[in-house]
């Protein structure tokens, strides 16, 4: 029977980027993607930051860079300028292919248009072009996204039931300004929130998230009244691409290795849930996650799952201290209504950058976000980690007064 050391399911930034420390070690690695192509379609809005992604070693080639990011509420609006590009919205599939292509580079086998599902410990069947075949691993590791399958089938947790659910539109919109993103919170997109993020050239990504269950609305069936609230950026825009995808948005899984298997990426919980952001998140961990595989590799036969718990540990803290309170926020934003959002946005535009972008960025307890928060008094402070605090439904709105 066909055998390999490693087998990764699914073909995203997770799987892709662990494939290359892995394959590197001298271990055979086989990566199956269930799509017919790596990075395609796509499934991610792609705003990333380029000082991460270059310590991450990706080139400058693979983003767009972004100076401006606005928020916009029914009544308010706020823009956060970091006069120079400190943001930037990356070409997916592009950053997709150059993962495989160190992934290819270092050994690894990539397997597009391939199905993985778990038989049993060390036994997987792979499903390519309505054939199916079996294949033994050492280990598997789930990188299947909010999928989660393979965790789901071998019980190491049991999926998500709370995800972001996101619709966009990649336009050719000549209007739109280049070097500025723009995020639309409220009554649009409730339960979450609409952006457009410029890709360079003439190009933008506008789409519309929501949590489900939060809320049963198809986010689909929101995009046009927020094409419409940017119409007059958006004149004379045409459609080039579909995109759509879902993220974890719960509080992350705290199992992440059962016998022969790892669970690595947003199937682990490695996004950070306030805003949705994962790609440098996901590389991260399977970074950490390949040097464990490679130990536990190191003697004969199928992973036992005691091997693998240096996994649970460095799986867990690559979430950062600050990810509970990012899901208390992500909760606590979710419960807010238009008024709410009006008051939150002329917050928001009242602090500088250096104090709005950890709070983007998910580092709610970096160090210069709680000094900036603490030295503007109790009362601004309170305001700017209220979420973060309190997390669950906002309860009305002398809540937020
Ligand atoms: C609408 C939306 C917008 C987002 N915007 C941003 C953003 O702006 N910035 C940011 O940093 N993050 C963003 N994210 C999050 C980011 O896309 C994810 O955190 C990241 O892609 C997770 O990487 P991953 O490799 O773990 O999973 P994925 O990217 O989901 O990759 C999993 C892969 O596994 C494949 N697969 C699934 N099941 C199987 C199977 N059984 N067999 C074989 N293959 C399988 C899938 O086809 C997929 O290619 C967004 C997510 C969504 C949904």
């Amino acid at each position: 029977m066909e055998a390999y050391d490693v087998v990764i399911a699914g073909g995203g930034p997770a799987g892709l980027a662990m494939a290359a420390p892995l394959a590197g070690a001298g271990l055979a690695v086989l990566v199956c993607e269930r799509n017919a192509e790596i990075g395609l379609p796509v499934r991610t809005s792609g705003g990333s930051w380029p000082e991460d992604l270059r310590a991450l070693g990706l080139p400058d080639r693979l983003w767009h860079p972004i100076s401006r990011l606005s928020f916009e509420s029914q009544h308010s609006r706020c823009t956060i300028d970091w006069g120079g590009p400190v943001g930037c919205s990356l070409d997916v599939t592009a950053t997709w292919r150059h993962l495989a292509d160190l992934a290819a580079a270092a050994g690894a086998t990539i397997e597009n248009g391939t199905l993985v599902r778990l038989e049993r410990t060390g036994a997987l069947t792979l499903r390519h072009g309505g054939e199916s075949r079996h294949v033994r691993c050492r280990l598997a590791v789930d990188a299947t996204g909010t999928n989660a399958l393979l965790a789901r089938q071998s019980r190491v947790h049991e999926g998500f039931r709370r995800v972001g659910v996101g619709y966009e539109q990649e336009l050719s919109a000549p209007a739109f300004g280049q070097d500025e993103a723009v995020i639309l919170v409220g009554g649009l997109a409730p339960s979450g929130y609409a952006w457009a993020f410029p890709r360079g050239g003439t190009r933008v990504r506008v789409g519309v998230g929501l949590i489900q269950p939060d809320t049963n609305l198809n986010p689909r069936e929101l995009y046009a009244p927020v094409e419409r609230a940017l119409a007059d950026r958006l004149a004379g825009a045409e459609l080039l691409e579909l995109h759509s995808g879902r993220i974890p948005s719960q509080e992350a899984p705290q199992r992440l290795t059962g016998d022969g298997l790892m669970v690595v990426g947003d199937s682990g919980g490695h996004s950070n849930p306030l805003l949705g952001e994962g790609i440098r998140h996901v590389i991260v961990a399977a970074r950490r996650a390949a040097p464990v595989a490679i130990a536990a590799l190191g003697t004969p036969g199928v992973v036992p799952r005691e091997r693998l718990r240096a996994w649970e540990r460095a799986g867990r803290r690559t979430r950062g201290r600050s990810w509970g309170l990012a899901m208390r926020a992500n909760r606590y934003v979710a419960g807010m209504d238009d008024a709410d959002w009006d008051r939150a946005v002329e917050t928001l535009g009242r602090l500088p950058a250096e104090l709005a972008t950890p709070i983007l960025r998910g580092d709610i307890l970096s160090a210069p976000l709680l000094a900036g928060a603490l030295r503007r008094g109790p009362s601004s402070a309170w305001r700017v980690l209220r979420p973060f605090v309190m997390g669950g439904r906002v309860v009305g709105p002398a809540d937020l007064a």
